[in-house]
């Protein structure tokens, strides 16, 4: 049987064996998928032990960056991303690592939820790392502007540098902004914390606007709530990205994409 894992600490929480081993059911491959956790000061170690067999891994929280640091080449997306979600182990051994996080979310985006990103105001808040690995897929989709507002602004600032050969990209602090906008992403961590980012309730045009926190959880997140109460036209939680990044994943080591729509229903209704 053809192994894959993924690997993180925490791990217990993860839904990803639940989602491979559907897409495993649905397309007819066989193939285990486990999840491992790794110690926080031996992911290397973890990683090469499970590749002595395995084709393949999913990496999480902390390692993305690590991951990263150790595949013998990265595709465009992780080159940029500066951190590696999902690495295959090749024929001649040579470890590709790949970043399917942004592909996840603009694949939940646009087909999930019919929302055409060509031509449209972006807001993305946050300047971490899963920010960072969403914006060259976003600016791929042709928006008229993509506005990366952070906290800590020289955060924000530097992504725009990082990016701006990617397409139309700013930088703000969240009390620079003002005007309303097509799209708001939410790529900050406050939503674990059960709290918001500091921003203006008239960046959100009712009927109009939508909302996207990359969190998910059972109820509405409190960044959707949010959203919702100042009239947001739509409200979307992170579940179909992370269905999605999966099934980019999955395309990528076994050269088949799962239909995610019957895996996410499942998990809706798990959750
Ligand atoms: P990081 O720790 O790298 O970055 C955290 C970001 O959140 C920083 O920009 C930080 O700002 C900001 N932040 C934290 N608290 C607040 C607050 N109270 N108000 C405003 N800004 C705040 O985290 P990640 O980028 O790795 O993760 C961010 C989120 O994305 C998490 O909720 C994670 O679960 C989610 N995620 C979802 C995925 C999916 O598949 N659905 C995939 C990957 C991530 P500052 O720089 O000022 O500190």
């Amino acid at each position: 049987m053809d192994r894959y894992a993924v690997i993180g600490n925490p791990i217990a929480h993860s839904k990803s064996p639940l989602i491979h081993g559907l897409f495993a059911q649905q397309t007819g491959e066989q193939l285990s998928y486990e999840a491992l956790l790794a110690p926080l000061n031996d992911f290397t170690g973890t990683l090469r032990t499970f590749l002595q067999e395995g084709l393949g891994v999913n990496v999480t929280v902390p390692f993305k960056e690590q991951a990263w640091a150790l595949a013998d080449s990265r595709t465009p997306a992780a080159e940029l991303a500066g951190a590696v979600n999902t690495l295959k182990r090749q024929a001649d051994g040579r470890l590709l690592g790949d970043n399917t996080d942004g592909k996840g979310l603009v694949r939940d985006i646009e087909h999930n939820a019919g929302f055409t990103l060509a031509g449209k105001r972006i807001l993305l808040l946050g300047a971490g790392g899963a920010a960072r690995g969403v914006i060259q897929p976003l600016l791929a989709a042709g928006p008229a502007q993509l506005c990366v507002a952070n906290r800590t602004v020289e955060k924000a600032e530097q992504l725009a540098m990082l990016f701006k050969d990617e397409g139309p990209i700013s930088a703000a602090g969240f009390d620079w902004l003002e005007e309303s906008v097509d799209l708001i992403i939410n790529a900050t961590s406050a939503s674990l914390d059960g709290r918001l980012p500091a921003i203006e309730p008239t960046l959100i045009q009712p009927g109009h606007t939508w909302c996207y926190d990359m969190m998910y959880a059972s109820e509405a997140t409190v960044f959707n709530r949010w959203a919702a109460a100042q009239g947001a036209a739509r409200c979307i939680d992170g579940l179909g990205m992370l269905v999605e990044q999966a099934a980019e994943a999955f395309a990528l080591w076994r050269g088949v994409r799962p239909d995610t729509g019957p895996v996410l229903a499942v998990l809706r209704q798990g959750s």
